[in-house]
C-alpha cells in the first residue's frame, strides 16, 4: 500500500480536475495501455490495471471525496480495524478524538450507534399503497369516494400498550428501560463503547407481564377501515393521491405512515383525453358534409349544437373552447376537439344509385378541387 501511486498522478490530472477531464485522461491512457494493443507486455498490463483502479475511484464522486480525505487508506474495501493502520502515516495531525467521524465515513455510520439509536427510538409507520378506479367524468369533475383499507391500528382494549387493562408493563432490568445496552470493543486506537439494542425487551425498554388478550400483547390489531378520499377535479390516470397519517401506526410514538392511492381512470366510450383536452370523433353523412348541418355534439357538460359548414371535409377538427377537463392546479378548463369523419353510404338501392349517377353527371371540376389538382399534377408528372 505504501508504494501505491497517487491516483491523480496515475491519470496525469490535477487534483481539481473536472469529471470530464478525468474521463478524457482515462480514455487516452486506457487506449494506450490496453492489453489488446500491447500483447504480452507485462508493464503495459500493470499500467492498464493501475489506470482502471484510479479511474474507478476518481470517477465516483463519493469514492473520490473519500480518497481526497484519506488517501489510499480510504479505498481498500478490506480495511477493517486492523488494516486501517497501514495508511495511517499520512495523517500527520490526526486527532484520535474524531475517530468516530472516520468510521462514520467508512461504514456509513452503521456500527457506531447512529443506526442502533434510531432502532430503539420512535419510528414512522409503514406507508400503504392502494389503487382506485374512477370514471372519466369523475376524473374530470372530482368525486368523493370511500375505500376500505386493511391496516394495523392501535388496540382499543389496551390503548396500544399491549398490557391487560389495569396492569402495566414493567421496566426491563437488563437495559434499565433504555432499550439499549453498551458493550466495550477493543481496537488499535483504544477501547470503544458500542451500543446495541437490548435483546431482552427488543428495544422497547419495557416488558409486558400481563398481555392484553385482544391483541396478544402486541398493542396493535389488524382492522379494515373506511377511508374517505377526495379526488380533485382534473386528476389523470396514473396520478397518486397521498393521505398523510392514514398508513400503519408508528412505533414507539413515531408518526403513522401515509396512504397512497393511485388513480385508474376507466376509458370513456366517446371521449379520449389528451392532457386537459377532450378528443371526440363524430361520423357525419356525406350529404351533411356537402350541404352543412347542425350537429348534436356530446360534451362533458351534455350535448351541444354545432353547425358544420357546407363542404366540410373528412378529418376536419373543430374546437369547443373550455369544454375540456378542469386544470388540477389553478382555474379554467381545457378544450374539446371534435373530429368529423365523413361516412360513405353503403347498400344503396336502385333509386339512390340513379340519383347519384345524375348527381355525378351534373358535377364538374369546380365541385372537386382536390381531385382536379391531383389529376393536373399526375398529367405533369407523367408528361401526358
Ligand atoms: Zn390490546
Ligand atoms: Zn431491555
Amino acid at each position: 500500500m505504501a508504494n501505491k501511486r497517487d491516483y491523480y498522478e496515475v491519470l496525469g490530472v490535477d487534483k481539481n480536475a473536472s469529471d470530464a477531464d478525468i474521463k478524457k485522461a482515462y480514455r487516452k491512457l486506457a487506449k494506450k495501455y490496453h492489453p489488446d494493443v500491447n500483447p504480452g507486455d507485462k508493464e503495459a498490463e500493470a499500467k492498464f490495471k493501475e489506470i482502471n483502479e484510479a479511474y474507478e475511484v476518481l470517477s465516483d464522486s463519493q469514492k473520490r471525496a473519500q480518497y481526497d480525505q484519506f488517501g489510499h487508506a480510504g479505498m481498500d474495501p478490506n480495511n477493517g480495524f486492523g488494516g486501517f493502520g497501514g495508511g495511517f502515516g499520512g495523517f500527520g495531525d490526526f486527532d484520535f478524538g474524531s475517530v468516530g467521524d472516520i468510521f462514520e465515513t467508512f461504514f456509513g455510520g452503521g456500527g457506531f450507534g447512529g443506526r442502533s439509536r434510531s432502532r430503539t427510538g420512535p419510528q414512522k409507520g409503514a406507508d400503504l399503497k392502494y389503487s382506485m378506479e374512477i370514471s372519466f367524468e369523475e376524473a374530470a369533475f372530482g368525486v368523493e369516494k370511500e375505500i376500505k383499507v386493511n391496516r394495523m391500528e392501535n388496540c382499543k382494549t389496551c390503548g396500544g400498550t399491549g398490557s391487560k387493562p389495569g396492569t402495566s408493563p414493567v421496566t426491563c432490568k437488563h437495559c434499565n428501560g433504555t432499550g439499549q445496552v453498551q458493550y466495550k470493543q477493543s481496537t488499535p486506537f483504544g477501547q470503544f463503547v458500542n451500543i446495541k439494542t437490548c435483546d431482552v425487551c427488543h428495544g422497547e425498554g419495557k416488558i409486558i407481564v400481563n398481555p392484553c388478550s385482544a391483541c396478544n400483547g402486541k398493542g396493535k390489531v389488524r382492522n379494515t377501515v373506511k377511508v374517505k378520499i377526495k379526488v380533485p377535479a382534473g386528476i389523470d390516470n396514473g396520478q397518486t393521491i397521498s393521505l398523510r397519517g392514514e398508513g400503519e401506526p408508528g412505533v414507539r410514538g413515531g408518526p403513522a405512515g401515509d396512504l397512497f392511492i393511485t388513480i385508474r381512470v376507466r376509458p370513456h366510450p366517446l371521449f379520449q383525453r389528451q392532457g386537459n383536452d377532450v378528443i371526440c370523433e363524430i361520423p357525419i353523412t356525406f350529404v351533411q358534409a356537402a350541404l352543412g348541418a347542425e350537429l348534436e355534439v356530446p360534451t362533458l357538460d351534455g350535448n351541444v349544437k354545432y353547425t358544420v359548414p357546407e363542404g366540410t371535409q373528412t378529418g376536419t377538427v373543430f374546437r369547443l373552447r373550455s369544454k375540456g377537463i378542469p386544470y388540477l392546479r389553478g382555474s379554467g378548463r381545457g378544450d374539446q376537439y371534435v373530429k368529423v369523419h365523413v361516412e360513405v353510404p353503403k347498400k344503396l338501392n336502385e333509386k339512390q344509385k340513379e340519383l347519384l349517377r345524375q348527381f355525378a353527371e351534373l358535377s364538374g371540376d369546380e365541385n372537386h378541387e382536390q381531385r382536379k389538382g391531383f389529376f393536373d399534377k399526375m398529367k405533369d408528372a407523367l408528361g401526358m
